[in-house]
C-alpha cells in the first residue's frame, strides 16, 4: 500500500484516482470545488482541505489539473507541493501542460531533493473510467519505473517515452492529431448526414473502413450512434472545448518554434478558438461539429 496524494479531482481525476483505491492504496484527494471532494469520498478517497494536508506524509504525489499556470501554482505555492512534500517524494503531473512548464516542474522538484516524471494520459473521461488510459511517462530511468507502478491500475498502457519533458511532448502531437481527426469527422459526419445516409449505418461502414479513427469510434459527433458519446447528452463536456483548445494550441506553438507547417492543427485550434469565443469553451470539443452544419444547428444540441 503506498500513500497518496491525489490533486485535482475532476473529469479525469475523479475516475483515475478510484482504481488505485481498488488497487489498495491510501489516496487522499484536495480540488478547490467542494462537491468534487465529497463525491469523491464516494469512491474510497480520503477527502482532505488542503494540498498541503493530501501531501503531508505522502509517499507520491498525483497531478490532474487543467493547465501549466494551475500546476506551477499547485506546486510552488506557500502551501504547495515543494513546500510540503518530504525529500525523495515522487511527482507525477498527469494534466497536460506546455513543454516549459513541464522543464521547470523536473527543475524545481529537483533543487526540492523531490522526483518529478511527466505522466500525461489519452484515452479520455471513457479511458478514465475503465482504467485503460494509456501513459507517456518522461523521466530518469528509476523514476520512470517507480511511476509504472502506480499508473498501472489505471492504464491500458504505459509508455516509458524517454527522458523529462519526452511524455508531455508526445501528449502534445497525440492531441494536435487528435484535433485534425475531429476535424475528419466534423465534415464527415456533416456531409453523410447531407447526403441522406443513415448516422449508424454510415458510422458502421466507416469504422471498419480507411476513414475510422479513436475519435469516430469513441466520439462520433451524432446522437444514438456511440454510447457514452457527448452527442448523447447535449455535447455536455467529456473532453471540454477549452482543453482541446489548450492542446493544439500548445502543439501548434511548438510546431512553429520548430519550424514545422501545420496548417491542418491551425485550422481546428480556430474552430475551437469561435467555440470559446461563442461561450461554449466549457461544451464537448466535438462540438465543432457546428462549423460543418449547412445552417449551424447540431442533432443532439440544444444551442445552448
Ligand atoms: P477538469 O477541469 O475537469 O479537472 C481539473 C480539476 O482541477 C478541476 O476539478 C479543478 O477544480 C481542479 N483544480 C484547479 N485548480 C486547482 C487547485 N489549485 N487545487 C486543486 N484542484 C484544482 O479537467 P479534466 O478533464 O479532468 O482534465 C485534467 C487534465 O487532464 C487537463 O490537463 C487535461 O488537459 C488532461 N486530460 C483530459 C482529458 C479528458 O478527456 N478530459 C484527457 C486527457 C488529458
Amino acid at each position: 500500500m503506498t500513500s497518496i496524494a491525489w490533486i485535482g479531482l475532476g473529469n479525469m481525476g475523479s475516475r483515475m484516482s478510484s482504481h488505485l483505491v481498488t488497487a489498495g492504496h491510501d489516496v487522499r484527494g484536495f480540488d478547490v470545488v467542494d462537491a468534487l471532494r465529497e463525491s469523491a469520498a464516494e469512491h474510497g478517497i480520503t477527502p482532505v482541505g488542503s494540498v498541503a494536508e493530501a501531501v503531508d506524509g505522502a509517499e507520491v504525489v498525483i497531478l490532474s489539473l487543467p493547465k501549466g499556470e494551475h500546476v506551477r501554482q499547485v506546486l510552488e505555492s506557500e502551501g504547495g507541493v515543494f513546500a510540503h512534500a518530504a525529500p525523495g517524494t515522487l511527482i507525477l503531473d498527469t494534466s497536460t501542460v506546455d513543454i516549459e512548464t513541464s522543464q521547470w516542474c523536473h527543475g524545481q522538484a529537483g533543487s526540492f531533493g523531490l522526483r518529478f516524471v511527466d505522466a500525461p494520459v489519452s484515452g479520455g473521461t471513457q479511458g478514465a473510467q475503465a482504467g485503460t488510459l494509456t501513459f507517456m511517462l518522461g523521466g530518469t530511468e528509476d523514476d520512470v519505473a517507480d511511476a509504472r507502478e502506480i499508473v498501472t491500475p489505471m492504464a491500458g498502457n504505459v509508455f516509458a517515452v524517454g527522458e523529462a519533458t519526452h511524455g508531455i511532448a508526445a501528449k502534445l502531437v497525440n492531441n494536435m492529431m487528435l484535433g485534425i481527426s475531429i476535424l475528419a469527422m466534423s465534415e464527415g459526419s456533416q456531409l453523410a448526414e447531407q447526403l441522406g445516409l443513415d448516422a449508424k449505418a454510415f458510422f458502421d461502414v466507416v469504422r471498419v473502413s480507411s476513414g475510422d479513427s479513436w475519435a469516430v469510434r469513441t466520439w462520433y459527433p451524432v446522437p444514438g450512434v456511440v454510447p457514452g458519446a457527448a452527442s448523447n447528452q447535449n455535447f455536455d463536456a467529456s473532453f471540454s472545448a477549452m482543453l482541446c483548445h489548450k492542446d493544439v494550441t500548445l502543439a501548434v506553438a511548438g510546431a512553429e518554434a520548430a519550424g514545422v507547417h501545420v496548417p491542418a492543427a491551425t485550422l481546428i485550434r480556430d474552430q475551437l478558438q469561435r467555440l470559446l469565443d461563442d461561450g461554449f469553451g466549457g461544451k464537448d470539443c466535438t462540438l465543432v461539429v457546428r462549423e460543418a452544419s449547412p445552417d449551424g444547428t447540431v442533432q443532439g444540441w440544444d444551442g445552448r
